[in-house]
Order: C-alpha cells, then structure tokens, then sequence
C-alpha cells in the first residue's frame, strides 16, 4: 500500500493578514490625524480642560471667548480675520471681556440673560 499521506498542518498566513490590517488602521489613522491637525491648527479655543470661568481675548486678531467653559453660558465673538488666525489668547476679567466686546463687536449686554447683564452674582 502506497500511504503518501499528505498531512500537512497548513498554517494559513495569518500573520500576514494581521499586519496589513495594523498598517491599513495605522495609515488611516495618521490620515485622519494628519487632517485634523491641520483644520484645528486655525481658530483654536482657548485651552480650558474643565469647567471654569474665564474670559480671553485673542491679541492678534481680536476675537473674544468667555464664559462658564464646559458648562455654559459662554459667549464667542469672532473678528472677520479669526477663521485664519492662530489665536494668541490673554485671559481678561469679565469686565473686560464685556467692555471689549460692546467696543469691538457693539455688544449690548443689558440684552442677555442675568448671567451677562450683570444682575447674577458670580464670582
Ligand atoms: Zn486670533
């Protein structure tokens, strides 16, 4: 008897798939980075990680944002340069904040809610 068993424990080559998936994520996800990174390097909010109080102008362009970060109420008011500006934002007090936008963006602040025109108490 002629016993040629073929018993080849064939391994597929999965190896090989699984790292053409890792570089496939991996292309995509530097892609995606590489995108956003670049459509977010303009027009950046203030970096405000949690919740807080707190008022900036941008030095360059002279747009405004502040307000309860996180939370709300915030205000944001952009100059007609902002969308292209890489803001360079100096945190002002609320009284700024307000005196700037009513001279820049002719804010009148009697016209917002308590929190802006000044009848609520914050800190
Ligand atoms: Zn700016």
């Amino acid at each position: 008897m002629n016993t040629t068993s073929i018993n080849e424990n064939h391994q597929p080559r999965r190896h090989m798939r699984l790292w053409e998936g890792v570089i496939g994520a991996a292309l995509l996800a530097l892609v995606a980075i590489g995108l956003g990174g670049c459509a977010s390097r303009y027009d950046q909010s203030p970096d405000t990680m949690m919740i807080e109080q707190a008022f900036f102008t941008c030095s360059k362009c002279g747009s405004l944002r502040g307000g309860v970060f996180g939370k709300g109420p915030t205000k944001r008011f952009q100059a007609a340069t902002a969308s292209r500006c890489v803001h360079d934002w100096q945190q002002v007090s609320k009284g700024e904040f307000q005196a700037l936008a009513s001279e820049r963006f002719g804010v009148d602040w009697s016209k917002e809610i308590p929190y802006w025109s000044g009848q609520a108490v914050t800190r």
